[in-house]
């Protein structure tokens, strides 16, 4: 029997809000991206500041406002996951990658004007552009590994981890950390989640962004940090590489 979709993203959303209850107020949408004009995205989902007025033609009436878009790819989660609950685990646990950037970067809460002009400006230019840019995305490149890195940085980490535990706690669905970050060039998230202790119970009660004004754990950042250092000897060492191998265009005679 296929996944059913709507219940299993009103669930998502649920585990989102369990997770991060200052988002009380805050319209969600969890739209699969069949749905919407980035259908040829290989990503497992997005998000950005702007995503719900992406998505608010495509809503139709379910659009109540500036709130929370993300875009889940529900046909990679059908692909990548023989069983139904494992596919709904699956929209959860990226739900709460994409909402834990939202929390992180601090746009979630925060009020967006919404003007005509600025949904026209989503429809006619924004869009047509996204969709092309999504569409091209490669799987892996040093350079791309970088930009990642920037986006999913020590406070998105710790954000999502403690999400995952806070719909542990609230909710008792086991989400995997691996399934909530992907895979992503560095020390995989369990240790990071060993790294912050007992501090995602201690904290349950804060909302995220009080979270993030207090120093994380000594040895998340101390483990952080180190996957700094060596990932930045491995792109100088790849670099280094590519520098010595001549380009294909300037082979003489060819
Ligand atoms: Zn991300």
């Amino acid at each position: 029997m296929a996944t059913a979709w709507p219940q299993a993203l009103e669930r998502a959303e649920r585990l989102v809000r369990v997770a991060a209850p200052e988002l009380w107020d805050v319209p969600i949408y969890l739209v699969p991206q069949t749905e919407t004009p980035f259908a040829e995205s290989k990503m497992h989902g997005f998000t950005s500041p702007s995503c719900d007025l992406l998505l608010r033609e495509g809503l139709g009436n379910r659009y109540r406002g500036r709130g929370l878009g993300i875009v889940l790819n529900t046909a990679a989660f059908e692909r990548e996951r023989g069983d139904q609950d494992l596919q709904a685990d699956f929209a959860a646990a990226v739900a709460v990658h994409e909402a834990g950037h939202a929390l992180a970067e601090g746009w979630a809460t925060a009020d967006r004007e919404e003007t005509d002009a600025t949904y026209q400006e989503h429809i006619h230019r924004v869009i047509p552009q996204a969709a092309a840019k999504m569409a091209t995305l490669e799987e892996y490149v040093p350079a791309v590994a970088k930009k990642e890195r920037l986006h999913h940085g020590p406070d998105w980490l710790r954000v999502v981890l403690h999400m995952r535990r806070r719909v542990l706690a609230v909710a008792g669905v086991y989400l995997f950390a691996m399934s909530i970050v992907g895979p992503r060039p560095m020390t995989p998230p369990c240790f990071f989640e060993d790294a912050l202790g007992d501090e995602p119970e201690r904290l349950a009660r804060l909302p995220l962004a009080e979270v993030l004004k207090l120093d994380p754990p000594a040895e998340f950042t101390r483990l952080w940090d180190a996957d700094t250092r060596s990932l930045e000897a491995e792109w100088a060492a790849e670099a280094q590489q590519q520098a010595i191998t001549p380009a294909p265009e300037l082979k003489p005679n060819e």
